[in-house]
Parts: structure tokens; sequence; C-alpha cells
């Protein structure tokens, strides 16, 4: 099947820039500010705004890592079977404002799954949420805080996310099912 790019290297990178600023800006300065990428993409991504956010403000927020593939597998099928990459986070979230940070936002399922894990290991003041896509076709009320590119897609539609770390190249693309 053939899928179209929609976003290459370049644009990528500018979206992530605005991102990292845009999380600057939210919450006036990074104190108290932590990113959690959500595995498995969204953990890359995540450490690109920290990369942004470290030349802008002088110093990487803390980064944690979880795993809500108990929910849904990373995408091509949308499957429920459950996979384990595991869950890390070194730091207390009690009191921190927390920046989800995933690569495609669809039902808003997998947002919410991380929200009931976050919550279950302490009390953070805020959790906002960033993605690179958000694609449409939400099933509960979540909308993400910052998002890299709004893609309305058609439900036999799917998005590509490649990054260097995981796959070797670093674009977005649509094709269909
Ligand atoms: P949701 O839980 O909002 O339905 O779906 C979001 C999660 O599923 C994200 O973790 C994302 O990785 C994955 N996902 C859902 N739809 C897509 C898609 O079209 N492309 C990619 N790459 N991932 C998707
Ligand atoms: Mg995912």
């Amino acid at each position: 099947r053939q899928k179209a790019e929609i976003m290459d290297r370049e644009a990528m990178g500018r979206a992530i820039t605005r991102i990292a600023h845009e999380i600057i800006e939210h919450n006036q300065g990074t104190d108290g500010v932590a990113l959690i990428g959500i595995q498995r993409r969204g953990v890359p991504l995540a450490k690109r705004i920290n990369d942004r956010i470290e030349q802008v403000e002088g110093k990487r927020l803390p980064l944690g890592i979880l795993d809500i593939t108990l929910y849904r597998d990373d995408l091509s099928t949308l499957s429920e079977h459950p996979v384990i990459n595991g869950t890390d986070i070194a730091f207390s979230i009690t009191g921190m404002n927390l920046v989800m940070v995933d690569d495609v936002l669809f039902t808003g399922r997998t947002a919410r799954a991380a929200m009931d894990a976050l919550i279950d290991m302490g009390r953070p003041k805020s959790i906002q949420f960033a993605v690179l896509v958000d694609r449409g076709h939400r099933e509960l009320p979540i909308r993400a805080d910052y998002v890299g590119k709004n893609v309305p897609t058609s439900s036999n539609e799917v998005i590509a996310v490649e990054v260097d770390e995981i796959d070797g190249r670093e674009q977005v693309l649509i094709g269909e099912i």
C-alpha cells in the first residue's frame, strides 16, 4: 500500500521545537515540570523535547517512561495484545506538572490509561499532554495541550511515525490499512 509523507525530518524538528517552547510558556518556565514518554515512540519524542528545552532553559527536565501498551499495541493493527516494554519513573510525581508525550492521539484510551497509571503513583499537580500527530476519532473527552500536527483521518487510514532511534528514519506518513 502506498503511503504519503505528511511530515519530513525538518517538519518534525520544527514541531518539536514549537512544542518545547509552548511547554515552557504554558508553565512559565520549567520548575516542577517533568516529561513522561509513553512507550514506544513517545519516548524518543520526549527526549527531543527535553533536548530543545535544555537549549532554551539550560537544564533538562526529569523524564520518565510509561508503558501502557497493555491497553493497545503501538499501531499497525490497534491490537489489544499486551506487550510489556517497562515503566521507569525514577522521581516522585507528587506536586509535579507532568507532560505526557505520545506519537499519535486517536481514541484517547491510551491517554486515559496513562493518566490512571500516573494517578496511581502519586498526586501530580497537573497532567498535560503533547502529541506529534492528532488524527481525530476521539472516543473519550480527551484533548492534547500541545499538538505537532492535526491530521484529520478516515477510519481506514493510519499514521506511521518513524524516528531515528527505532526506525532509522525520521518522517510521518499516512497510509491506508
Ligand atoms: P488511542 O489510545 O488514542 O486510540 O491511540 C493512541 C495510541 O495508539 C498511541 O500510543 C499511538 O502510538 C497508537 N496509535 C493509534 N493510532 C495510531 C496511528 O494511526 N498511527 C500510529 N503510529 N500510532 C497510533
Ligand atoms: Mg503508542
